[in-house]
C-alpha cells in the first residue's frame, strides 16, 4: 500500500495544531504507520532538503526547520502521497485554498505548518531517511 512521508514542522507543533493534523489525516480514511517528536541538527535538515539546496531561501529553510521540535510522521492509504499534498495545500498558503491545512492556519511561505512527500519515490527515500529503523509491523 502506498505511504507517504508528513512532517508537523517546529511552528505547526508550537500552535498546537498537532491534533488538527492528525485527525484530518485520520477522518479522511488514512493510516498512521508511525511517529515520533524529535529535533532535527543542520545536516539532517539539508538531507532531507538536498533537493533545494540552490535556492535561495535554503539556509533559512533549513534554521527554520531546526528551531524546535517536529512530528514525523508516515501515513499509509490509497493515493496517499497525492491526497495528502491536497489536504494540506499549496506551498504558498495564500494560494492555499481554505479548507486545507495550510489555507486554514498559515500566512507565511516560510512558516507554512507542514511538510508532504511530492512524489511516492521522494516519499519512499524520506521515510527511509527519518525512520532508518523501519516501521512497526
Ligand atoms: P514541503 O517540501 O515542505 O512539503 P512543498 O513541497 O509544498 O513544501 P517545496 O518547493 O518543496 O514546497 O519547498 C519546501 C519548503 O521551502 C516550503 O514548504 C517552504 O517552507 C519553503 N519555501 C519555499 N519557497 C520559499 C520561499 N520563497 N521563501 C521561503 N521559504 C520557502
Ligand atoms: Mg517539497
Amino acid at each position: 500500500m502506498e505511504q507517504t512521508f508528513i512532517m508537523i514542522k517546529p511552528d505547526g507543533v508550537q500552535r498546537g495544531l498537532i491534533g488538527d493534523i492528525i485527525s484530518r489525516f485520520e477522518k479522511k480514511g488514512y493510516y498512521l504507520k508511525g511517529m515520533k517528536f524529535m529535533n532535527v541538527d543542520k545536516s539532517f535538515a539539508q538531507q532531507h532538503y538536498a533537493d533545494l539546496s540552490a535556492q535561495p531561501f535554503f539556509a533559512k529553510l533549513v534554521d527554520y526547520i531546526i528551531s524546535g521540535p517536529v512530528v514525523a510522521m508516515v501515513w499509509e492509504g490509497k493515493d496517499v502521497v497525492l491526497t495528502g499534498r491536497r489536504i494540506i495545500g499549496a506551498t504558498r498558503p495564500w494560494e492555499a485554498a481554505p479548507g486545507t491545512i495550510r489555507g486554514d492556519h498559515a500566512v507565511e511561505v516560510s512558516r507554512n505548518v507542514i511538510h508532504g512527500s511530492d512524489s511516492v519515490e521522494n516519499g519512499k527515500k524520506e521515510i527511509a531517511l527519518w525512520f532508518p529503523g523501519g516501521l512497526a509491523e
